[in-house]
């Protein structure tokens, strides 16, 4: 299957990308992913943690979802990355658009089986989705890691698609006396809330401390 899926970009070919280190950043800066697959001639598409160990893509779930079932069973899948990066505020709604990078990598998952590299995938997952946490977590119990199925998917067969720069506007719309341009948009981390159940005085760990 996966040397069927179609990465050639039809519409807007100069935003595509092949370069292999910016589908391993755009996979770095992100948490979630989408992964679709087809069961019965229906199509999913279905939120997922995302985390990168070199060339290939680490994703995880619970033994008895039907979603890590599915996709442990080599079903063939698309998962997809977003980053929206800004609003184009164009002088007309036809060009106004949105600057982006997105991924889109097609294959089929497998089960990483192996106890050491298991529980290694899934530190890793845990110190890409909650950086500095590892370090302070107690070890994952047998039961803990035989609930939890971690699987992997290379990155081989991928698509990028960038979107950058300011309004591309016709040139009979460049006089319109309208403000022109982008607005940048980003993921904050916001002020860390302590659980209602946190042991008293329990200072925040430095890795939640916001650096600006
Ligand atoms: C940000 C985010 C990250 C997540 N990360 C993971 C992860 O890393 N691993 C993981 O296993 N799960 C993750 N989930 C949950 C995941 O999206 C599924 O809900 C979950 O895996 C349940 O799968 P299932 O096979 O048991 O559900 P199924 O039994 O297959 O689901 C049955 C039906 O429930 C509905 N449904 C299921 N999930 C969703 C959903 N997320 N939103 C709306 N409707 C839904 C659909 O209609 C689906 O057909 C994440 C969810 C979010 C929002």
């Amino acid at each position: 299957m996966t040397a069927k899926a179609d990465t050639r970009l039809r519409r807007i070919p100069d935003k595509g990308s092949k370069d292999e280190q910016l589908a391993r950043d755009i996979i770095d800066e992100a948490r979630i992913c989408h992964v679709g697959f087809t069961v019965d001639e229906q199509p999913y598409v279905v939120p997922m943690a995302i985390a990168r160990d070199g060339d290939r893509i680490l994703l995880h779930g619970s033994v008895v979802s039907r979603l890590i079932t599915n996709l442990a069973g080599g079903l063939p899948c698309c998962v997809t990355v977003t980053h929206l990066d800004g609003l184009v505020y164009a002088r007309s709604a036809f060009n106004s658009s949105m600057n982006y990078r997105s991924l889109m990598v097609f294959g089929s998952a497998e089960i990483i089986a192996d106890p050491e590299e298991k529980e290694r995938g899934l530190d890793i997952l845990v110190e890409h989705l909650l950086p500095g946490r590892l370090s302070e977590l107690r070890k994952s119990t047998r039961k803990e890691l035989n609930a939890t199925t971690l699987l992997s998917l290379p990155l081989a067969t991928f698509s990028i698609k960038v979107g950058e720069g300011p309004p591309d506007d016709t040139k009979s719309d460049v006089d319109t006396p309208i403000w022109a341009g982008v607005v940048p948009l980003k993921m904050q981390q916001g002020e860390p809330q302590a659980a209602p159940d946190m042991v008293s005085g329990t200072p925040l760990p430095a890795y939640l401390r916001k650096s600006d």
